[in-house]
């Protein structure tokens, strides 16, 4: 038919009118009714998204996805917590990531120099490690927590004990709280003449933030990254909490992680890869959005090349054809055509979506007029 009203399509598509709505709304259409009538044009490229009469290929089967999650996690290896630290303004974020920057364990193999690349590592007695992000607005970090996925194992709430809790502070906690990610407090310029531990504890007790002294579980963590007293304790506390998260990844099988940031240094194309698990290495295939990558090297925070980046860790990748965008998740391919495959799919599936959105409008344009 040349036309067909919205509610004779929900039929043929065996899709329930209350549904098929709020579906359409999704797809683009504002104020559809069911009386709505809609060109056959229209009404063929809705009828594609269910999955009917497809005039172009939708190649389901060359995505590429993230692997279901192993059956038995207990018996992988353990990895790095990524911890995020996050707090009000002024309340000292900057000065105590550059304060546990010094002690990188790259930075301390090569003279004290990091760059920044959003990420960076600390190696603690035993050698266990801990990688902290850095990203500046913690951008990818909200857009990552929109698609549901949990970047960060825990992060570190800074309280200065001269302020106490303050706008920011309560969302940051908000943050925390809606990923369900545990959180370490750690309350900072304990050096200061000024500073008020308990007024800090009861505020965040009031707050409901339930505090070890309070008969909670949260740890609490008096530091000064001015002085750098109780620093070493963070750590310490940090890497018991993770001990009972029992943060576990696979190391090996197609390598998955996070674009922490994506920039164009002299080098190229560079994107920051939080590595969630597999390993990456040069020479491998990668897929982030609707961009592809070989990569051509791997660096650290030192702007060091390495073989390798295991889960848990963060890495500078070259070698993308375009810019890929921070929170995008990153996918290995087991072959370049694959990743073209994959790379393919998306932009057809993109530009699909561009086209109905389109013709939706310009189907509530025609209605309006008529
Ligand atoms: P951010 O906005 O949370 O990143 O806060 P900054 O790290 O920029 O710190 C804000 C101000 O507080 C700066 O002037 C720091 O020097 C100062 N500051 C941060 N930590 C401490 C601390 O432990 N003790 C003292 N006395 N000052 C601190
Ligand atoms: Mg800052």
């Amino acid at each position: 038919p040349e036309y067909i009203s919205v509610s004779n399509l929900a039929i043929a598509l065996g899709q329930k009118i209350d549904i098929f709505l709020s579906q359409l709304e999704e797809l683009g259409f504002e104020d559809v009714g069911k009386e709505n009538i809609l060109t056959g044009e229209t009404a063929a490229l809705v009828a594609q998204e269910y999955g009917f009469e497809p005039t172009v290929d939708t190649g389901e089967e060359e995505d590429l996805k993230a692997r279901p999650a192993a059956a038995d996690p207990s018996s992988l290896p353990l990895r790095p917590p990524v911890v995020t630290i996050m707090g009000h303004v002024d309340h000292g974020k900057t000065t105590l990531l550059d304060y546990l920057r010094k002690s990188s364990t790259v930075a301390q193999e090569h003279g004290g120099i990091t760059q920044h690349i959003g990420a960076f590592s600390v190696s603690l007695s035993g050698g266990k490690q801990i990688t902290f992000l850095d990203t500046p607005g913690h951008a990818a970090f909200l857009s990552m927590r929109q698609r549901g996925a949990n970047v960060t194992d825990m992060v570190i709430l800074v309280v200065a004990a001269d302020d106490s809790v303050m706008p920011q502070t309560l969302e940051a906690l908000k943050h925390a709280r809606a990923a369900k990610v545990p959180i370490i407090v750690a309350i900072n310029k304990v050096d200061r003449p000024e500073a008020n531990v308990d007024r800090v504890k009861s505020d965040l007790a009031t707050n409901g933030v339930e505090i070890e002294d309070y008969g909670g579980d949260v740890q609490v963590v008096c530091v000064s990254g001015k002085t750098g007293q109780g620093m070493a304790d963070l750590e310490e506390n940090i890497l018991l909490l993770a001990e009972m998260l029992d943060i576990r990844a696979e190391t090996d099988g197609m390598a998955e992680g996070w674009v922490l940031e994506s920039t164009i240094k002299p080098l190229g194309r560079v994107a920051t890869v939080l590595i969630k698990r597999g390993t990456l290495r040069p020479g491998d295939f990668i897929v982030a959005g609707r961009v592809h990558a070989k990569v051509r090297s791997l660096r650290n925070e030192a702007g060091v090349e390495i073989d390798e980046a295991p889960p848990g860790t963060a890495v500078e990748v070259l070698g993308w054809k375009e810019p890929p965008d921070a929170g995008d998740l990153v996918v290995q391919a087991p072959d370049e055509s694959k990743a073209k495959a994959a790379v393919h799919y998306r932009q057809e599936l993109h530009d699909r979506g561009e086209i109905i959105s389109q013709m939706a409008q310009q189907e509530q344009d025609r209605q309006k007029r008529d």
